[in-house]
């Protein structure tokens, strides 16, 4: 029945799942959400939730809902929610005709307090903020019990209505649950359900001045939508036993039906190099560091998308990684490798030179340019070949000439000959530099017409292939190289309260701005994806004009991940 797909290591949560299924707890039900506060854009570590949330669905013929956990109007915004709808899609799953809000169930969850009220299990505290912070106590001391929490039904009722009606200020007074103040686990000692908040709701508007408390509202938002494993991260563990504690009541009540849903928690990712704490995240946008939300440095969905990353690649990291009980930091490389490893498959080759050295073959025919074969994916022979001009005048990568070569360095140097790709064989036979700087401007040199294709008919061997642009055929670009944001790997390396800017790359983002590309990239669509030959992959940014081309590098073809997993073995 599970169509588990192999290659993926079973985890702790398919085996609740699987389980429950086999003893029909939920009738063999499976129901899972992705439950984001839209007050953000989502990042990678999201993207983990997404996978397993809707994975785990899939995998089991179940539904998994993206529902918006809407409960604090001033953190949120449409922008917000747009922007999820669109990364959840992009990534590629599907949560029905439309997406589920908290605040839809914002009459229910009036209710529900009215009813606890009733029933004896919470009270109206009318105790100031510091006041409750000081009688909650702390990890080895007991609680205090509040003063007001003798109430009566009538009164407490009494004040949740004028709460609701307007009639207090913001922090006045506060619904609580009443459980036990000297509970060992301080999420017991009398939680919060419902603050005052005189303040408009991006999509309820002005109907209500409170709001509930996270902690109250998300138990209930999963029983109404009869959600069966409301997985989250690890943080939410100690919050448990009071997401069975107010199920519980509600479903004695009966305003709630049974089985009721399991909160299952895992190990949020933690990437290396990478911010992942939202409230950051935001002061990068709202301070400049990055050109917005979707600056391709930055780890959220929308900003992998623009840089090219694909969302079969994102998936991938994701099932590799697996879930976990305990934290642990993830190798960016590992990300990098899942990246390459798809575009290896999919994206056509291309030849771009990013730091032009203009060359003159002397001896070939001014005026002629021969169209040459090249193949378009050496992985995929279905992608079939294109043709590449070639002519008298070339660019090659700087990089790939010295004048005085160290022993390792094979590539072009003074008298010795190379391969250019797909063309011909060519010999370095003179330097020509600018005369104040001593800056090279120009090499000269000649080609050898019988290696046509790359090919030598006499078996000679040369040391190096380079890539090549036509000049006289060139299409002009911008390349934009990225780095990582921050310097130092593990991102626990930023204090918390600490300044984590100063922690920031300042060379993250280098614009080369007179590139050249083959003349077949003229026309390329923004979001297409080519590697460049030797170069790496990169992506048609949406910056793109029909004066200039400008494409992101997605990843460098050096594959970092395979070399930590070969020094692993040894
Ligand atoms: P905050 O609650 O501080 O605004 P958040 O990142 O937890 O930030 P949510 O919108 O609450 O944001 O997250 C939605 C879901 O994604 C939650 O279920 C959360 O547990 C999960 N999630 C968030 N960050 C990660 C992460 N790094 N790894 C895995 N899951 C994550
Ligand atoms: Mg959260």
């Amino acid at each position: 029945m599970a169509e588990n797909d192999i290659s993926r290591p079973a985890d702790f949560i398919r085996e609740v799942v699987e389980n429950d299924i086999k003893t029909k707890k939920y009738d063999s039900r499976v129901h899972t959400r992705f439950p984001p506060e839209p007050n953000g854009y989502l990042h990678i570590g999201h993207a983990k939730s997404i996978c397993l949330n809707f994975g785990i669905a899939r995998d089991y013929g179940g539904l998994c809902n993206l529902r918006f956990d809407d409960t604090n109007p001033e953190k949120e915004e449409q922008e917000y929610v747009n922007s999820i709808l669109d990364s959840v899609r992009w990534l590629g799953f599907d949560f029905g005709p439309e997406a589920l809000y908290a605040s839809d169930y914002f009459d229910f969850m009036y209710k529900a307090a009215g009813y606890l009220i009733t029933a004896g299990h919470a009270y109206v505290d009318s105790q100031t903020a510091d006041e409750m912070r000081e009688n909650r106590g702390t990890l080895t001391s007991p609680g205090k019990d509040s003063p007001f929490r003798g109430r009566s039904e009538e009164e407490n009722l009494r004040l949740l209505r004028e709460m609701r009606d307007g009639s207090h200020p913001d922090g006045s007074m506060v619904v609580r649950a009443k459980i036990d103040m000297a509970s060992p686990n301080i999420n017991m000692r009398d939680p919060a359900l419902y603050r005052i908040k005189h303040a408009d709701h991006h999509r309820t508007g002005g109907k209500w001045c409170i709001y509930p408390m996270y902690t109250f509202a998300h138990p209930i938002e999963d029983a109404v939508e009869n959600i069966t494993h409301s997985i989250c991260t690890l943080e939410f563990e100690d919050q448990r036993p009071f997401y069975d504690w107010l199920l519980e009541r509600l479903a004695e009540g009966g305003l709630l039906e049974r089985p009721l849903p399991q909160q299952i928690e895992f190990a949020r990712l933690n990437l290396s190099h990478t911010i992942l704490s939202k409230r950051k995240l935001i002061q990068l946008v709202q301070e400049g560091h990055v050109s917005g939300w979707d600056d391709p440095r930055m780890p959220t969905i929308s900003g992998m998308r623009r840089r090219g990353f694909t969302p079969e690649a994102i998936r991938n990291f994701c099932d590799r990684i697996g879930v976990a009980k305990r934290e642990s930091l993830v190798d960016i490389a590992l990300l990098e490798y899942c990246v390459r490893e798809d575009l290896n498959k999919r994206a056509p080759r291309a030849m771009a030179v990013l730091r032009p050295l203009k060359v003159v073959i002397d001896n070939y025919p001014e005026g002629l340019t021969e169209e040459l074969d090249a193949v378009n994916n050496p992985e995929d022979a279905s992608m079939g070949t294109r043709k590449v001009p070639f002519s008298r005048v070339i660019y090659i990568e700087k990089d790939d000439f010295r004048e005085a070569p160290p022993k390792e360095f094979f590539r072009l140097a003074p008298g010795r000959e190379v391969r250019l790709r797909y063309a011909y064989y060519i010999t370095c036979t003179g330097v020509i530099k600018d005369e104040k700087t001593g800056e090279i401007t120009e090499l000269r040199c000649t080609y050898d017409p019988k290696t046509k294709g790359g090919d030598s008919p006499d078996g000679r061997k040369v040391k190096a292939t380079l890539h090549w642009v036509s000049a006289r055929h060139t299409v002009a670009a911008e390349v934009r190289l990225y780095g990582y944001l921050l310097i130092k790997p593990d991102p626990a390396d930023v204090e918390e309260g600490k300044d984590f800017k100063s922690l920031l790359n300042p060379n993250s983002l280098e614009r080369l701005q007179s590139c050249h590309v083959e003349p077949a990239l003229a026309s390329a669509a923004q979001g297409s994806r080519y590697q460049f030959e030797r170069l790496g992959y990169f992506c048609v940014d949406p910056d793109t004009s029909v004066d200039q081309l400008v494409f992101n590098r997605i990843v460098t073809l050096k594959d970092t991940w395979a070399k930590i997993e070969k020094a692993k073995k040894k």
